[in-house]
């Protein structure tokens, strides 16, 4: 059996310290309790320091984590826009039939009666919905870059979005 203050806890792992901290008796080996608490402070602050490294470095240039270049994000963000575009002008079609009800007799000169209005509406909704969780993601970080059509960066990552800022 090893004397009070003979451990060497630097060669432990944080969770090897961790189990030494649950089962050691702080009373009959005070020495090894006082370096095996400081050998975990030590620890703990090095993770934290390391994380908050990475977090900063991602903060100040988002693209160095995924591996992209900023053209890359650009184009493909281009494209989902464009996708959008799209979609949004299905959806507002798909709502007309509802929208120009008062208007316009769509059950006399289509065919479309109440239920089918309400229908083409929801399915209308169903789909930008769809297509907004499914494909409306920044092409860098992969999450919703937040809404708007002249959005310039991602408001997760924070990468540009578009080549010339307006
Ligand atoms: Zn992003």
């Amino acid at each position: 059996m090893d004397g009070d203050g003979d451990i060497e806890y630097s060669r432990y792992t944080l969770d090897e310290l961790r189990q030494a901290e649950a089962s050691i008796n702080s009373v009959q080996y005070p020495k090894n309790y006082a370096n095996l608490t400081t050998e975990m402070e030590a620890r703990l602050a090095e993770q934290a320091r390391v994380v908050a490294e990475q977090k900063a470095k991602r903060a100040a240039n988002p693209l160095e984590i995924s591996g992209k270049t900023a053209e890359f994000v650009i184009s493909e963000y281009e494209l989902t826009l464009g996708r959008a575009k799209v979609v949004s002008v299905i959806a507002v079609l798909l709502w007309l039939p509802n929208l120009l009800d008062r208007f316009v007799d769509f059950e006399r000169h289509l065919g479309l009666d109440s239920t089918v209005r309400l229908w083409l509406s929801a399915l209308g909704v169903a789909i930008y919905g769809l297509f907004g969780w499914l494909y409306w993601n920044c092409p860098n970080c992969g999450k919703f870059p937040g809404g708007g059509w002249r959005r310039s960066d991602c408001r997760s990552c924070g990468v540009s979005l578009r080549a010339t800022v307006e």
